[in-house]
């Protein structure tokens, strides 16, 4: 795909679905990988007023090439980056943090890490006076999140989810995913041939997150079916206004311990770092 039809693609996508505008305050949360350079990109190209946040989980030297890469990549593209460092953040880094977690609850890696990430997301994008919380989040990722919505039983979680989710509660930053149309392999060509100083490989951790196997079976179904994804996230945003009758959205309130919003009494990331202890 030609560099210029790819971000026409993001274009209509901020357009058709009103993800944001000129007076926004935009904070990309920025992993180090090619999906939110790429968008961080494409957003300041467009004029918006874009900033980054990083969270550094201390991964080991994956995290330490991460932060380095990003900070070469905003500084090039004055793009003003927050790193917040999640040992300074918890007393402890992320990895150490995380097992002493899963010995009590026996969650994967990625559900740990993406509970607490998010959590810190909207809490650091709110403190920073944000309007909107980009990701990099792509089609590939929402074509996976539905399917394994469904194959859950978990359909009334997609009833909130797709290319934005408006902010419900106070104390919710409103997110946007500006990449939600764009294949993943269509980022990664036009991260190559920007030249983006991006890290490719997906975090060591992630060998035993659940999306993994309905990841492969995408990406094959997708070869022998061409457009498998797009129809899935066309079909799920067709049909979200009929969930919206079948399923009553859940009321946000906000977390005993935190303050920060929730659907339960203590947040996830709560009951978590309270385990970590
Ligand atoms: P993932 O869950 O790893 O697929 O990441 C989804 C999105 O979350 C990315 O596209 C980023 O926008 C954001 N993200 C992931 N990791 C980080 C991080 N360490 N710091 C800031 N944002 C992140
Ligand atoms: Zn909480």
């Amino acid at each position: 795909m030609k560099p210029l039809e790819f971000e026409s693609i993001v274009k209509n996508t901020i357009k058709k679905y009103k993800l944001a505008n000129k007076k926004d305050k935009i904070i990309v949360a920025c992993s180090g990988g090619k999906d939110s350079a790429v968008v961080a990109y494409i957003l300041k190209k467009f004029g918006y007023n874009v900033e980054a946040l990083h969270i550094d989980l201390r991964i080991g030297e994956w995290s330490e090439k991460n932060r380095k890469k990003l900070e070469g990549f905003c500084k090039e593209n004055k793009i003003p980056l927050h790193t917040v460092d999640s040992k300074k953040e918890f007393g402890k880094p992320m990895p150490n943090l995380r097992s002493v977690v899963q010995l009590r609850t026996g969650f994967a890696n990625c559900t740990v890490c993406g509970v607490i990430r998010r959590w810190l997301l909207n809490k650091k994008a709110r403190e920073l006076k944000a309007t909107k919380l980009v990701t990099g989040h792509n089609m590939d990722d929402g074509a996976q999140t539905i399917l394994m919505n469904i194959m859950r039983g978990n359909l009334h979680l997609c009833l909130g989810f797709g290319p934005k989710s408006e902010a419900k509660g106070e104390g919710f930053v409103t997110k946007i995913k500006p990449l939600y149309f764009c294949k993943e392999r269509d980022i990664e060509e036009y991260s190559k041939w920007k030249n983006f100083p991006v890290i490719y490989k997906a975090c060591p951790c992630s060998f035993d997150a659940s999306r993994q196997p309905v990841k492969e079976w995408l990406w094959e179904t997708e070869d022998k079916i061409e457009g498998t994804s797009k129809n899935i996230v066309d079909y799920h945003l067709k049909i979200k206004p009929k969930l919206a009758k079948l399923f009553k959205s859940e009321k946000i309130r906000h977390c005993k311990s935190c303050g920060e919003p929730t659907r339960k009494e203590i947040c996830k990331a709560c009951e978590f770092l309270k385990l970590s202890k």
